[in-house]
């Protein structure tokens, strides 16, 4: 189901999909966030004190793969 046209949202459910997405690895992630404010479609988000990528709203921009200290964060083909 797409998001309401008035959330800001749903521009990004609507782009084309992208060749690759960001995927966490849990063993390594700390949960430390700071990737989080540097996704620019909010992609990200702790649940439950896990790290998750909407898969359907990552846009593949890479952002969030170098800032991760620790090496949780690589693209794979969507
Ligand atoms: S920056 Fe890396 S370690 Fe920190 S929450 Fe994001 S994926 Fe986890
Ligand atoms: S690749 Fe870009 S859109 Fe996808 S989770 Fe990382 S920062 Fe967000």
């Amino acid at each position: 189901m797409l998001d309401a046209p008035d959330n800001g949202r749903y521009r990004w459910r609507m782009r084309p999909a992208p060749p690759e997405i960001a995927v966490v690895d849990l063993q390594l992630c700390d949960r430390c966030g700071l990737c989080l404010p540097l996704c620019p479609p909010e992609a990200i988000h702790l649940r439950l004190a896990d790290l998750v990528v909407d898969r359907s709203v990552c846009t593949g921009c890479r952002k969030c793969i170098a800032p991760c200290p620790v090496g949780a964060l690589t693209m794979v083909p969507a």
